[in-house]
């Protein structure tokens, strides 16, 4: 099969597109006809060579296809549509997917649509929910609003939990379509003060949770636009790793609790765990169809370097897809 390897850590011209062996099965897995992947920040890192936790030569941590092969405790059938997280090994004509975290393609949505969903519903729900523990009705604000995470997550936040949702992004066209999903209060934070504006809009209260893509370069103003006892979910770091001058009573004094995670190194078990709630929780407004994959561009996968730079230069609203040649 063809699939793509990274030649050397570095930038998108070391992407290559290679002949590999097709992946073999084991127990609890399926092997998957993949039709299509997405492209992640998490491939870019990996990439880069700098995630330290890439477990598969071939990029890529999630595809949508059709079940080429069961192993023998699977209750999936050959020939079904299923989409989900794979542990590295997308960006290729056939995948490996443990069983236990594909979920079956809704008739309503095509392969390019369903690639778009895994990874970045997943963990919209799982900032929003398992550690932000977002409740109805609550206000949140949504870093990056136009990003792949972020349109997932304003859906979520509305459809799921009717919140108030405050999004920033840097761009009027990035914000109208936010607008779009259901976001309520749009802040284009180049050219206003996000905190300020976060202020106002909460009657000087601050939201109750904040989805933080981007770090060092927020960390004070998200100090300010967050409520008393608000949870403020840190998962990128795309405004830089290290925060100078931290005043830690800053902190305490408002009862914050800041939390960090990532989705690709956790384990099996989290990744299964998380998949089955989705499943019973949002895949049904995704059958529906008033929750929605966003697709930005379709690319072949002969064209993943132009992809990756794509992402990078921040052009995208909503998902990057890579499709196999037909
Ligand atoms: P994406 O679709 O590529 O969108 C990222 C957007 O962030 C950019 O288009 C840009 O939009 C904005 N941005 C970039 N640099 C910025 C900066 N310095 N300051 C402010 N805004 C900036 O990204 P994605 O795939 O949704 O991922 C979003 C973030 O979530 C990434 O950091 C990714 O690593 C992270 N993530 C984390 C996990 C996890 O488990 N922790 C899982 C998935 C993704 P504007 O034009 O609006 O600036």
């Amino acid at each position: 099969m063809k699939g793509i390897i990274v030649r050397e850590p570095g930038g998108s011209d070391q992407l290559e597109l290679t002949d590999l062996p097709i992946p073999t099965l084991s127990d609890g897995e399926l092997l998957i006809k993949v039709e299509t992947a997405a492209v992640n920040r998490t491939d870019i890192v990996t990439r880069e060579g700098k995630s330290g936790y890439a477990k598969s030569a071939i990029l890529g941590v999630e595809v949508a296809g059709i079940v080429e092969k069961t192993s023998e405790t699977s209750h999936f059938k050959i020939g079904d549509r299923v989409m989900g997280l794979v542990n590295g090994g997308g960006y290729a004509e056939y995948a490996v997917m443990p069983a236990n975290r594909a979920l079956k393609i809704p008739d309503n949505l095509s392969f390019e649509e369903a690639a778009a969903i895994p990874e970045v519903f997943l963990t919209a729900y799982q900032t929003l929910y398992w550690i932000g523990k977002l409740k109805r009705h609550e206000t949140v604000l949504i870093h990056a609003g136009a990003s792949g995470v972020g349109t997932a997550a304003i859906q979520l936040a509305k459809q799921v939990s009717d919140a108030k949702v405050i999004v920033t992004a840097g761009s009027k066209k990035k914000l109208e379509f936010c607008k779009q999903l259901g976001a309520d209060i749009l802040i284009n934070y180049k050219e206003q003060s996000f905190d300020e504006e976060v202020l106002q809009a909460t009657d000087g209260e601050g939201v109750d949770v904040i989805l933080d893509f981007i770090g060092a370069s927020y960390w004070e103003k998200n100090l300010a636009s967050i409520k008393k006892a608000g949870r403020w979910v840190l998962i990128g770091v795309l405004g830089g790793a290290v925060v100078e001058k931290v005043n830690l009573m800053e902190l305490m004094a408002k009862y914050v609790q800041l939390s960090g995670t990532l989705l690709t190194p956790r384990s099996d078990e989290y990744k299964a765990d998380l998949t089955k709630e989705f499943a019973e929780v949002v895949m049904p407004h995704l059958e529906r169809g008033n929750i929605k994959p966003i697709i930005d561009t379709v690319f072949p996968i002969e064209e993943v370097a132009t992809a990756h730079h794509y992402m990078e230069e921040n052009r995208n609203i909503g998902k990057i897809i890579l499709r196999q040649s037909l």
